[in-house]
C-alpha cells in the first residue's frame, strides 16, 4: 500500500506536461487531504454560541408543523419552498426568515425545533452550545412566552439526558422592532430568569444601534444575565455600533464584528477586555471598503482578536451546520488544524457556562490536540 509520502513523491515525478494539468493522482491527493481535514473536523470537540433557534427550523419540519397546527404553505412541497430561499443582504434575508416561523405556535412545536437542532449538534461532536431566539415575533402572533421558554427548555433538559449535550439560551432583541416591544419581551421573560444565560441583539441594524436598548442591556444585566450584541458585517455606522457595543454597552461578546478589522483603537479595546468574537463565516466573509477585501477569520485570526466560528441560521445556508462552515471556513481562510483548536480553545473560554463543565470540554479537547501532535 502507498503510503503519503510514497504517493506524494511519485506526483511530483510528472512531467512539464503533468504540472501544467494537474494528474488525477494530484487531484486523488486534494482529496485525500480534504477528506483529513473534514474528518479531524468532525472529531474536533466543539461549541456553538452564535445560532438562530428559528434559524435551524428546516423545511421538512415547517411542513411537518403547518400540518400538525393547520396551516397551509404556499408551497407545493419542500423542494418549493427551498427553492424560495433567495436573498442577497441582511433585509431579504429576514424577510423569508420570519415568515418561516409562522408555523411556530405552540410550546410542543418550540420543543420539537430545538431538540431537532441540539440532535443534531450533537452529531457534530458540539458539547456545549448557546442558541439565541427571537420571542418578540412569537409574542406578535399571539404565543405565550412560557410556551417559548418551555418547549426549548424542555429539549435543553432531554438532549442533556439522551444525548449529553449541554445548552443555555439567549434571549435576542429584535432591534428593528420598537424600543417598547423588546421591553415588553423582556418583561414577560424575567420571571422565568433561572431557563436564561444571557440578552442579545440581532435583526436589521440599519438605523437600530445598540444605543436603542442600553436601558434593557441594563435591565438585563441588572437581573443576572449576561449581554452580548450582534455588530454584523458591512453595516452603516458599524464602527460607532461596535464602539457602543463595548464601551457603552459593556458586552460579555460580540457576534459578527468583523468590521473592528478597521479600528486598530477598537481592535486594542476588544483585546484588553478580552472579548470574544461569534463569527459566522457563511454570512460574513468579508470585510468591504478595504483594497482588496479582508477575509474575516483570517484577518481576525492574524490580529489576535479571540474569535469563535459558527453557523448562524443553517436552515437557510443550504442546511450547513457546524462541522460543514468550519469545513468551509477551513478551505477559503487556509486555516490550520492548529488554528482550529485555537478557535475550539476561544469556543469554551467563551461559554457562559459553570466552571466545572468548561475544565471537562478543555481537558477532551487537550486530549483530542494531543492525540493529532499538535500540543496545547
Ligand atoms: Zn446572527
Amino acid at each position: 500500500m502507498l503510503n503519503r509520502r510514497t504517493m506524494i513523491r511519485a506526483a511530483l515525478g510528472v512531467g512539464c506536461a503533468g504540472l501544467l494539468a494537474p494528474s488525477p493522482l494530484f487531484a486523488a491527493l486534494a482529496g485525500d487531504d480534504a477528506a483529513d481535514m473534514a474528518a479531524f473536523i468532525a472529531g474536533l470537540p466543539k461549541a456553538e454560541y452564535h445560532v438562530h433557534l428559528e434559524g435551524t427550523l428546516e423545511a421538512e419540519m415547517k411542513f411537518a408543523l403547518a400540518r400538525r397546527n393547520g396551516l397551509q404553505l404556499p408551497f407545493a412541497d419542500v423542494a418549493a419552498l427551498k427553492a424560495s430561499y433567495r436573498y442577497h443582504d441582511l433585509p431579504s434575508f429576514l424577510a423569508i426568515y420570519y415568515d418561516g416561523m409562522k408555523v411556530l405556535l405552540k410550546e410542543p412545536d418550540f420543543y420539537d425545533l430545538a431538540y431537532a437542532y441540539l440532535a443534531k449538534a450533537a452529531s457534530q461532536n458540539v458539547l456545549y452550545a448557546e442558541m439565541f431566539f427571537d420571542p418578540q415575533e412569537h409574542l406578535k402572533r399571539g404565543v405565550a412566552m412560557a410556551d417559548v421558554i418551555g418547549g426549548i427548555t424542555r429539549a435543553r433538559t432531554d438532549a442533556a439526558a439522551k444525548l449529553g449535550i449541554q445548552s443555555q439560551l439567549i434571549l435576542c432583541f429584535v432591534r428593528d422592532l420598537s424600543a417598547e416591544s423588546a421591553m415588553a419581551a423582556l418583561d414577560a421573560a424575567l420571571p422565568m430568569k433561572q431557563y436564561l444565560v444571557g440578552v442579545g441583539l440581532d435583526s436589521d441594524e440599519k438605523g437600530n444601534p445598540p444605543s436603542k436598548f442600553a436601558a434593557h442591556f441594563a435591565k438585563a444585566r441588572a437581573a443576572g444575565l449576561k449581554v452580548t450584541a450582534h455588530c454584523d458585517l458591512n453595516q452603516e455606522n458599524t464602527l460607532e455600533h461596535i464602539r457602543q457595543a463595548i464601551v457603552d454597552i459593556r458586552v460579555d461578546r460580540i457576534d459578527h464584528g468583523g468590521n473592528i478589522l478597521q479600528s486598530p483603537e477598537l481592535m486594542a479595546l476588544a483585546k484588553a477586555k478580552n472579548l470574544y468574537f461569534t463569527v459566522c463565516p457563511t454570512f460574513s466573509g468579508t470585510v468591504q471598503g478595504e483594497a482588496p477585501p479582508v477575509d474575516v477569520v483570517r484577518g481576525m485570526l492574524d490580529a489576535g482578536l479571540n474569535i469563535t466560528i459558527n453557523s448562524d441560521d443553517p436552515a437557510y445556508m443550504a442546511s450547513e451546520y457546524l462541522n460543514e462552515v468550519l469545513v468551509k471556513a477551513q478551505h477559503r481562510s487556509a486555516l490550520t488544524k492548529a488554528e482550529l483548536v485555537r478557535m475550539e480553545r476561544n469556543a469554551f473560554m467563551a461559554g457562559w457556562m459553570d466552571e466545572g463543565l468548561r475544565a471537562a470540554c478543555l481537558a477532551k479537547l487537550d486530549a483530542y490536540a494531543a492525540a493529532h501532535g499538535l500540543l496545547a
